[in-house]
């Protein structure tokens, strides 16, 4: 169940849906139309061998009685005209009889009797043969059986041009030529057609059983066939059967006969079921190799995807750096934006951390600017007063030197002071300000241009003004100046220091970056060099405020400080990162909503 919750297994579903519900239903319309299509077509062709074989039947036995009937004609005549002798009349009647013999070669036995039923030559009278009954000719009917020799009787009345009954001609027709006949034809698998008479006795069969026999009446086939005034055909207990009723052929007219094909359904529709298996087969091996391709279709369709909300979640558990998902058309396309959005949510989420410093940063300034203001004027007493008493002391005097080192000391306190004061002031500049960082940058070079000369460095400035920095004028001139001041004190015997501007993906930031060739920024120092009164320099020379003022005004205005090594891994970079003056109305409302939730 658990795969059918996922896209994959879903695709594969809709995969073999598409291909099953198809596949069956044109199989099963397949079927069915083959199996009405075969049906019709063995009962049509069983019919037609039916009707063929009764037609020979038909054809021999009407050859038989034609001659017959010719013969008994012209016997008539003869006796008619009554003008020969007996002897004669003998002669040409056994003439006649040799004849018929020789031209019907199924003629089994031959009589000619008179009105009253008397022999007057020929063979002995067939037994059973009521002539009364058949007085108008025709076959007698059911067949008799003769050592086991299926034969059928035949009348044919003897009457003159004239129209007088002279006699009859009784025949025995041999049937065995139905059942060579029926032994020649070519039936399909299982097949046998049998030859019945109105009995149901057969009487000729093509499975080479004898003919005789108990009757077949009772079976469907054989009771339609001889109760029908035609042909047909019907399905009973796995038996597909054609029948044909022989009355209805000229010759036969007058006899109840059938001649009926049975073969066993498995037989008949034999073709029919290796279709279906062929069919059945094709359609598993087909339907097996689209659901094979569909899954590995729909894997590859969906892998993109599955990279796509692997990155998402890593992307919402904060970690915004991974591979692009790349694809072709939509995906590609999702996975380039995601890309981007990725890129936007790290760089929104470093300027409102920066922001969070900055509101620390500020509080911890509020704090020190009052404790400096508070002690800036007994300082200044102090200061005055161990000015003023050192004045009055000579050089040699044992006060002289504690007093000199209380005003010096006082003066360093003094000094510190002032960088609180600075620090604190740093946070009073219009939030909402933006400037050209190229402008404030050339300003800059122009403010230290004396100190660096006489410092002997070089100062080059590689900003332009195609971004806005959300940042007052004043507070950048003042993060310059002292990254400035600095690079310049790290390098005592003069050197280079650039500002230069950095590209920053999104254009949500700019980066400022002061590089110098100096000795650069102890590892260990990186994390320590912008904490209040950090520094490496002698007592006297810094304060450790200068780069803590830097950071304030920079977390201030929603960005970052950091330093790094400059290129060639010599000399300190310290790289300031801005909101662009575009973004800067936005981080200041989250950076309210904030402050708003928190108060
Ligand atoms: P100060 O300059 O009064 O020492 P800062 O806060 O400006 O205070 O600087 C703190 C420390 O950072 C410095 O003492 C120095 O060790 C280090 N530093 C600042 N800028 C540079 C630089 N460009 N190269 C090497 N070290 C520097």
């Amino acid at each position: 169940m658990s795969a059918l919750r996922s896209l994959t297994g879903r695709v594969i579903v809709v995969l073999a849906l598409a291909a099953l519900i198809p596949t069956v239903a044109i199989g099963a319309l397949a079927f069915s139309r083959t199996r009405a299509d075969l049906e019709r077509e063995v009962v049509r062709g069983n019919l037609a061998l039916v009707r063929a074989l009764g037609a020979g039947l038909d054809a021999t036995l009407q050859d038989a009685r034609r001659a017959v009937e010719i013969g008994a004609a012209t016997w008539a005549d003869g006796r008619a005209a009554a003008t020969a002798t007996d002897d004669a009349d003998r002669r040409a009647t056994g003439r006649l009889l040799g004849r018929l013999g020789r031209d019907i070669p199924v003629l089994a036995r031959l009589a000619i009797v008179d009105g009253d039923g008397r022999a007057i030559a020929g063979d002995e009278l067939p037994e059973g043969v009521d002539l009364a009954a058949r007085s108008f000719g025709g076959y007698v009917g059911d067949a008799i059986f003769v050592a086991g020799h299926p034969r059928v009787p035949l009348v044919v009345q003897a009457r003159s041009r004239t129209g007088e009954l002279v006699g009859f001609f009784v025949a025995e027709i041999d049937l065995g030529f139905v059942s060579d006949a029926l032994a020649g034809a070519r039936l399909g698998t299982g097949a046998r057609v049998v030859v019945v008479d109105g009995q149901g006795t057969p009487v000729a069969r093509s499975d080479g059983q004898p003919p005789g026999g108990p009757s077949w009446r009772g079976r469907p086939a054989v009771d339609r066939a001889l109760g029908a005034a035609a042909e047909g055909h019907l399905t009973t207990a796995g038996i597909v059967a054609v029948f044909r009723n022989l009355a209805s052929y000229q010759s036969l007219r007058g006899v109840r006969w059938a001649i009926v094909l049975e073969q066993p359904e498995d037989d008949a529709y034999a073709l029919a079921a290796a279709t279906r298996r062929t069919t059945l087969l094709v359609a598993v091996v087909a339907l097996a190799a689209a659901l094979l391709l569909g899954a590995l279709l729909a894997t590859r369709l969906t892998r993109p995807l599955a990279a796509l909300a692997a990155r998402a979640d890593a992307i919402a558990r904060g970690d915004a750096v991974g591979p692009t998902v790349t694809g072709p058309g939509e995906i590609g396309h999702l996975g380039r934006r995601i890309d981007e959005m990725a890129a936007r949510i790290g760089e929104r989420a470093e300027l409102q951390a920066a922001l969070a410093r900055g509101d620390r940063l500020a509080s911890v300034g509020v704090m020190s600017a009052q404790v400096a203001h508070e002690i800036n004027n007994p300082l200044t007493t102090v200061l005055g007063y161990a000015k003023l008493l050192a004045e009055d002391k000579a050089e040699d005097h044992p006060d002289r030197a504690g007093l000199d080192l209380i005003a010096g000391e006082a003066a360093r306190m003094k000094q510190i002071v002032a960088g609180l004061l600075d620090y604190a002031r740093a946070g009073k500049d219009d939030e909402r300000a933006s400037c050209d960082p190229a402008a404030v940058a050339r300003h800059v070079a122009a403010l230290v241009a004396p100190q660096l000369r006489r410092a002997r460095v070089t100062l080059a400035v590689d900003v332009d003004g195609a971004l806005e920095a959300a940042i007052d004028a004043h507070a950048l001139q003042q993060v310059l100046v002292n990254l400035v001041q600095n690079a310049a004190q790290a390098m005592p015997d003069g050197g280079t220091v650039t500002i230069g501007r950095v590209a920053i993906a999104g254009g949500v930031a700019l980066g400022l970056d002061v590089t110098d060739d100096g000795p650069g920024v102890a590892a260990a120092d990186r994390a320590r060099v912008f904490d209040p009164f950090f520094t490496t320099k002698a007592p006297g020379a810094g304060t450790g405020l200068g780069l803590a003022v830097v950071k304030h005004l920079v977390a201030r205005a929603g960005g970052t400080i950091e330093v790094i090594d400059a290129p060639g891994g010599k000399g300190a970079r310290f790289r300031v990162t801005l909101p662009c003056a575009t973004l800067d109305q936005e981080s200041s409302r989250s950076a309210a909503a904030g402050r708003d939730t928190r108060g």
